[in-house]
C-alpha cells in the first residue's frame, strides 16, 4: 500500500482563505475588524520566525496584529502589566504570548493572567479544563489543525482506535481530549509506554508528538492507519552539503508511507496548520466577544 499524502500546506491556505472571507463579512456587516496581539521576549532565533509568520498571514487575513517585543530582561510585572492592558483592550481578541518565556519569567503565571475568552492559544488553565469537560473552550492550535485534517481526511472518527505519542500539555494531552470528544478509544502512549511498537500497531489513527526524529517505523503501523506527524526535527543532511540540515518528523516517513492509509510529510503537513488555526480562534474569540454566530467547520 501506498499512503495518500495529507497535504497541510493546501489545506491551511484554504482555512486562512475561509478565515480571510469571515474577517471581511465582519468588517463589512458589523465593521469589526479581529485583532491579534503577540509577545514576544527575547531573541530566540526560532521564536522571531514564528512571530514574523504570525504577523505576516494574520494581515494577509484582513485581521489587525499588534506586536509587542520586550527584551530578555524584562521584569515579570512589566509582562503581566502588558497582558492586563491587552485583556483590557477591546480592539485585542486574541492574545498569544510566545513560549518559551526567559527562565526569570514564571510562564504559567503569565498565560494564566491571560483572559481565558482571548487565550487564542488554548494554554490558559481554564480552556484546559473546558477542553476536558467537553465545553466550548479555545483549542490549542496544532491538535486543532491535526483533527482538522482528520476529519477531513476520515469524516467520522467515531469508534476508531487512536494513538497520540507523547504527552505534553501543548499537543499530547489537548490532541487526546480532541480525539475522545469526537468518540474514538483514546490510547496516550509516551517515554514509560511498555512495547510502544505493540500499542501503535492497534491504532487506525496514530498522532506522533514527541521529538525524536524518526522513530516511529513503518512496522510499527498498521495497514491503511491514518498517521499524523507532529515532531518537527532538524537533523544533518550531509547529502544536501557540508554543514546542511533537514527537516524529518517523528515518523519514518518512506517505510510509514508504504503501509499507512494516509500521512502528513515533514516539512508541509502539521506545521502550516497551526498558524491557520490561530487565526481560525482569533476569528472565533472575535465573534464570541461580539455576540455572534461562530465560524463552522473551523472550531473543535
Ligand atoms: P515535549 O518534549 O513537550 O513532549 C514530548 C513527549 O514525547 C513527552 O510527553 C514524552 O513522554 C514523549 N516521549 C519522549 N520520548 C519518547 C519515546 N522514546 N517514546 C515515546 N514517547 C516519548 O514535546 P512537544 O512540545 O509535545 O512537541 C513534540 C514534537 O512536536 C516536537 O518535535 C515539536 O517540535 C513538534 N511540534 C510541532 C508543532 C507544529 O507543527 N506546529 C507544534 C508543537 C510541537
Amino acid at each position: 500500500m501506498t499512503a495518500t499524502i495529507i497535504d497541510g500546506k493546501a489545506f491551511a491556505a484554504r482555512i486562512r482563505g475561509e478565515v480571510a472571507e469571515h474577517v471581511a463579512r465582519l468588517k463589512e456587516a458589523h465593521s469589526i475588524t479581529p485583532g491579534l496581539a503577540v509577545v514576544l521576549v527575547g531573541e530566540d532565533p526560532a521564536s522571531q520566525v514564528y512571530v514574523r509568520n504570525k504577523h505576516a498571514q494574520t494581515l494577509e487575513a484582513g485581521m489587525e496584529s499588534f506586536e509587542h517585543r520586550l527584551p530578555a530582561d524584562t521584569p515579570e510585572a512589566d509582562l503581566l502589566d502588558l497582558v492586563a492592558r491587552l485583556n483590557a483592550d477591546p480592539a485585542v481578541h486574541g492574545i498569544l504570548v510566545q513560549l518559551p518565556l526567559p527562565g526569570h519569567v514564571d510562564a504559567e503565571k503569565v498565560i494564566n493572567a491571560i483572559d481565558p475568552a482571548k487565550d487564542v492559544d488554548g494554554f490558559h488553565i481554564s480552556n484546559v479544563g473546558l477542553l476536558g469537560t467537553g465545553q466550548k473552550a479555545m483549542v490549542p492550535c496544532t491538535p486543532l489543525g491535526c483533527l482538522m485534517m482528520l476529519r477531513d481526511h476520515l469524516g467520522s472518527l467515531s469508534g476508531l482506535e487512536a494513538v497520540v505519542i507523547g504527552r505534553s500539555n501543548i499537543v499530547g494531552k489537548p490532541m487526546a481530549q480532541l480525539l475522545l470528544g469526537d468518540s474514538c478509544t483514546v490510547t496516550v502512549a509516551h517515554s514509560r509506554t511498555r512495547d510502544l511498537p505493540g500499542v501503535v500497531r492497534r491504532a487506525d489513527i496514530v498522532v506522533a508528538a514527541v521529538g525524536r526524529p524518526e522513530m516511529v517505523e513503518g512496522d510499527w503501523i498498521k495497514p491503511g492507519a491514518t498517521v499524523i506527524d507532529v515532531g518537527i526535527n532538524r537533523v544533518d543532511a550531509p547529502e544536501k552539503g557540508e554543514g546542511k540540515t533537514r527537516l524529518v518528523g517523528d515518523c519514518d516517513f518512506e517505510s510509514c508511507a508504504a503501509v499507512a492509509g494516509a500521512i502528513t510529510p515533514v516539512p508541509g503537513g502539521v506545521g502550516p496548520m497551526t498558524i491557520a488555526c490561530l487565526l481560525a480562534n482569533t476569528l472565533t474569540a472575535c465573534c464570541r466577544a461580539n455576540g455572534l454566530p461562530e465560524p463552522e467547520g473551523l472550531t473543535a
